[in-house]
């Protein structure tokens, strides 16, 4: 049986920047072949057990022949394997896709082909300039500034023509050409004061544009030790950066963010983080497991209808709770009349995906405001409840509820463990390279001022946001640096506490 290739755009860099067709595609592959300029995040869409292998060229240089690559794409699909081509920008843009495709075709194997962004639309939206304009560029020419270096016969550019041309022109891997380009588009008539720019990376947070004209733009890239992959574009639109360039100032842009949460909860801190610039470094200091395979547990489970309440404080609690009763062959039925309460709008939408609608929500996991909404719907004094939650929770909340003439049950549903930390990040953060550290719970608080101690470093190491007031108080009381809190109590909080933070931390760099 044959397999299928497809050939996909990876887009320029930001994760963010794939197409949903590539996503889907990725997620049924059985073999991913990835070239260097491609998000290793991207990857993570591909099956745990996929081959994925990096073949690809970085900077000037080829690393792998081309041929080699195109055997190896046709063994994958001789074996009968779904292989995804994954390609930086879009694969028909400089992209060999040309010759792969054919390679592909003469062996009989039936190949398709999705765009991706290219990397002068990237730089062009994430430098903030327009590619055309309809007043002063009717035109955008995408050039390579390369050579054929295999020595084929490819025709060769007519750079005068071009500089006569006028409109924008965007040259790929042209920064070694770069001198020369530029002279011989002068001599051909475009003004020396044509404002261009050299984007490095663009869309990555080391995303780096220098400004100049297209007569100082080599020796200012000179100086400022301007690498591959960038791109040079040259013409009018350029300018309107001045106004436009939201991504380089998003005070996120280029720091390097701790990310302390459990690896399965991670994703959307990081997600948040990468839209806004910054590099995600992920070392989860927490991991929840189930517990609590006592009989005692199942017993409390068996009969939930019995209790007048459950409550549930977390998306966890939720999970875990439900995971158990699913082991038990139980569902949502086995919650008969028992009322139940989410705290947050997050925790009772995952009590909605499993058919229950929670009978109220208080925004927070405060005592007062948990009776409040309870009272509201009857008498607390007396009624029974089941708290399902960490091991490890010391919430005052079922206390105080007891307080009160409630009967309380608690029911330690799942634990949070340390994991041994991950050694790539963990160099990152000893060599002193973190800008700030995200802490989204008590214990995570916990796990990173030990590691601290371990490591025989200060507990004020490197600055901390924390999520939220319980979180802040166990940080304070370790000794931790917090510098911002999440005023709502969510990781979209935390984003914003930190960009806070480092918009007042670079004003203070200008003053
Ligand atoms: N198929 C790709 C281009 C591959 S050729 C695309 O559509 O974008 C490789 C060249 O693309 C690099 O030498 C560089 O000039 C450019 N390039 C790719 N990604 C880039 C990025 N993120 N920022 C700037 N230039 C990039």
């Amino acid at each position: 049986m044959t397999g299928f290739v497809y050939l996909v755009g990876a887009g320029p860099g930001d994760p963010g920047l794939l197409t949903l067709k590539g996503k889907e595609l990725l997620e049924r592959a059985e073999a991913v072949i990835y070239d260097s300029l491609v998000h290793t995040d991207i990857l993570d869409y591909a099956p745990r057990d996929a081959v994925k292998e990096c073949m690809g060229k970085t900077g000037y240089g080829m690393q792998l022949p081309q041929d080699e690559i195109t055997a190896r794409l046709i063994a994958l699909a001789k074996e009968g394997k779904r292989v995804v081509r994954l390609k930086g920008g879009d694969p028909c843009v400089f992209g060999r896709m040309g010759e792969e495709a054919f390679a592909l075709a003469e062996e009989g194997i039936p190949v398709e082909i999705v765009p991706g962004i290219t990397a002068a639309s990237g730089a062009s939206a994430y430098a903030g300039f327009p590619l055309t304009h309809r007043d002063f560029a009717p035109c955008v020419t995408l050039v390579t500034g390369h050579r054929r270096g295999d020595g084929g016969a490819g025709p060769d550019i007519d750079w005068h023509a071009l500089g006569k041309l006028g409109g924008t022109i965007a040259i790929y891997m042209g920064l070694r050409q770069m001198d020369e380009v530029t002279k011989t588009l002068i001599e051909a008539g475009r003004s020396a004061d044509t404002p261009a720019v050299v984007v490095h990376r663009a869309t990555w947070p080391e995303q780096k544009v220098l400004e100049g004209t297209l007569g100082d733009i080599v020796i200012r890239a000179e100086r400022a030790g301007m690498t591959p992959p960038a791109l040079l574009i040259v013409g009018e639109v350029t300018r309107a950066r001045s106004k436009l360039d939201w991504f380089d100032k998003s005070p996120l842009k280029g720091r390097q963010v701790l990310v302390t949460r459990a690896k399965s909860q991670a994703g959307e801190l990081c997600r948040l983080l990468q839209e806004r610039g910054a590099m995600p470094i992920e070392l989860p200091l927490i991991e929840l497991k189930p517990y609590g395979h006592q009989s005692g547990t199942a017993a409390q489970l068996k009969k939930i209808f019995a209790y007048d309440w459950v409550v549930f404080a977390s998306v966890n609690a939720v999970e875990f709770t439900f995971a158990r009763l699913a082991e038990m062959n139980l569902d949502a039925r086995a919650f008969g009349a028992a009322r139940v309460c989410a705290v947050g709008p997050k925790t009772a939408a995952e009590l909605s995906k499993r058919g229950i609608n929670p009978d109220v929500v208080p925004e927070k996991y405060t005592a007062e405001a948990l009776v409040e909404a309870i009272k509201a719907t009857g008498d607390v004094k007396g009624a029974s409840f089941l708290v399902p939650r960490a091991r490890e929770a010391r919430e005052v909340v079922p206390d105080e509820l007891a307080a009160l003439g409630a009967r309380v049950e608690v029911l330690a549903i799942y634990e949070n463990i340390r994991p041994a930390p991950h050694p790539l990040a963990l160099k990152v953060l000893l060599g002193g390279h973190i800008d700030a550290v995200t802490l989204a719970s008590p214990s995570a608080a916990t796990n990173y001022a030990a590691l601290l101690k371990e490591n025989g470093l200060p507990a004020d190491y490197a600055p901390c946001i924390v999520i939220g007031p319980a979180t802040a108080r166990r940080a304070a009381a370790l000794g931790l640096s917090v510098v911002g809190e999440g005023e709502e109590h969510t990781v979209t909080g935390l984003v914003a506490s930190l960009e806070s933070y480092f918009a007042a931390a670079s004003k203070g760099d200008r003053t």
